[in-house]
């Protein structure tokens, strides 16, 4: 195992190679940043990417909004991207919360950086670009059009594998499955793909404001005063308007009930009539904003219950991101969580050293597992406690929860501290199943 005298990040140009390959599945957030990590960490890396240009997965995105927490920022902000990012998504400093005729019920105070770390909440093709052409200038090989449609792994020779559309092979020590919400990777490693509609839907829509007369309807000019986030919160629903690019842009979302089948496309155009109809008895501000979008997308929300594992027999093919643990937009921790995965197993990997593979993915997942999961929980709680409020409701209880623990959070360090004991353990033991208490009682 290798040794690692202090707990503080290696500085990337010190860090030697450690002969190990990664083959990276998918080139989202978590994709992306694990083959920043790797590289920075000394491993050889490539991501295999299915769709043929990165045009398409902004195309696809046009209507999302992400939002990166300090926590994610963090890394970010090391990487010597917050200039940029900061340039196309400044967070808001106010969060206005209503109830859903309008009555004010908080305002949330944000000052940045929080925790030492700035928010990045965005548009999701424009963060996502900055992050891959970063990739690029590393020296990243990212291979477009290259769908995986198999694994395999060979523990006696030390190798994992992937299998795409036109049969060309890849091997690796190391495959990790950023593939997303309809991991392909997941039936691999744990012999069943069911995720299940969680029972939501969001309607999203990104528009130009001035183009789209945000700007001159005093009903809701208020979103061209720089960067704001408001949210009208009642019965089994939520709306959220932000502006970003300073107010030159809207972002909206419609958080509501929705029980339809996932079997087909869980992300499709949506109609804008419905929306207006949701939203009628609501604050008339939400439909004033709701009825300027030129369009909307209808995201089906799917949830999967907490897997077993997140590695496949012999450790050798990793789920991370949404492929192991689909997170709901109410915690606004998906793609944070999967950055803090990427790097977090690009650390491990470094430490435990070629020949033990299999003992960095084990720490990795041991230390990654109970946050992930009450990360999860809190954007299940989130979402209960604004769906539960009610006319004339107040207070800070209503506030969108930033939490010390999970904001403050440096990934980097908490891996290179964790390690060691972790690591131990697992040889010392010989036994390793991840920490989470429900899912030890179920297996
Ligand atoms: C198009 C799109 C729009 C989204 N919009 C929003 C949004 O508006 N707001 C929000 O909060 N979250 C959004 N999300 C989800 C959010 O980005 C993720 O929760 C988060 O970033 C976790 O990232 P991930 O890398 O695990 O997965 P993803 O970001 O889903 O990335 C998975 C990647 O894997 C690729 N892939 C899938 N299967 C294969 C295969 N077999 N072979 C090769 N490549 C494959 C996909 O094309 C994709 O690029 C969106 C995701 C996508 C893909």
């Amino acid at each position: 195992m290798a040794e690692h005298q202090d707990h503080e990040p290696l500085p990337s140009s010190d860090v030697r190679a450690t002969g190990i390959d990664v083959v990276v599945v998918g080139a989202g957030f978590g994709g992306i940043a694990c083959a920043i990590e790797c590289k920075r960490k000394g491993h050889r890396v490539m991501i295999l990417e299915k769709v043929r240009e990165l045009k398409q997965l902004g195309d696809v995105s046009f209507f999302g909004l992400v939002s990166l927490g300090p926590n994610a920022g963090r890394i970010l902000a090391r990487w010597g991207l917050h200039e940029r990012l900061w340039e196309v998504c400044r967070s808001a400093n106010e969060i206005h919360i209503y109830d859903y005729l309008g009555g004010l019920i908080q305002v949330q105070k944000l000052s940045w950086p929080l925790f030492g770390a700035f928010a990045y909440n965005g548009h999701r093709g424009l963060i996502h670009e900055i992050l891959f052409e970063h990739a690029k200038s590393l020296g990243i090989e990212i291979r477009m059009g290259h769908q995986v449609v198999e694994y395999w792994e060979d523990e006696a020779n030390g190798k994992a594998g992937v299998k795409i559309q036109t049969g060309e092979t890849f091997d690796a020590d190391v495959i990790v499955a950023a593939d997303g919400v309809k991991s392909l990777a997941r039936k691999y490693v744990i012999g069943y793909h069911n995720p299940k509609p969680s029972g939501y839907a969001i309607y999203r829509a990104w528009f130009d404001a001035e183009e789209h007369g945000i700007a001159t309807d005093p009903l809701t000019n208020f979103l061209t005063h720089g960067d704001q986030f408001y949210t009208w919160i009642g019965k089994d629903m939520h709306v959220i308007a932000i502006s970003s690019r300073g107010g030159k842009a809207t972002c909206v979302f419609v958080t509501h009930k929705d029980n339809a089948a996932v079997d087909g496309e869980w992300s499709s155009p949506g109609n804008i009539e419905d929306i207006l109809e949701l939203v009628k008895d609501w604050d008339p501000r939400c439909a004033a904003i709701i009825c300027k979008a030129p369009s909307c997308i209808d995201w089906k929300l799917l949830v999967h219950d907490p897997l077993p594992t997140w590695l496949s027999q012999s450790g050798r093919v990793v789920l991370i991101g949404d492929a192991a643990h689909p997170f709901l937009p109410s915690s606004a921790q998906g793609a944070s969580q999967a950055i803090e995965d990427g790097l977090t197993l690009a650390v491990t990997l470094n430490l435990a050293g070629k020949d033990n593979v299999r003992l960095g993915t084990r720490t990795w997942e041991s230390i990654r597992y109970q946050r992930v999961y009450d990360a999860q929980v809190l954007g299940e709680s989130t979402r209960e406690k604004w769906h539960g409020a009610k006319v004339g409701d107040s207070g800070k209880s209503f506030e969108f929860p930033m939490p010390e623990w999970l904001m403050a959070f440096d990934a980097e360090a908490h891996a290179y501290a964790a390690y060691e004991r972790i690591a131990q353990s697992i040889v010392k033991d010989g036994y390793y199943q991840p920490c989470l208490e429900e899912v030890k009682e179920a297996v």
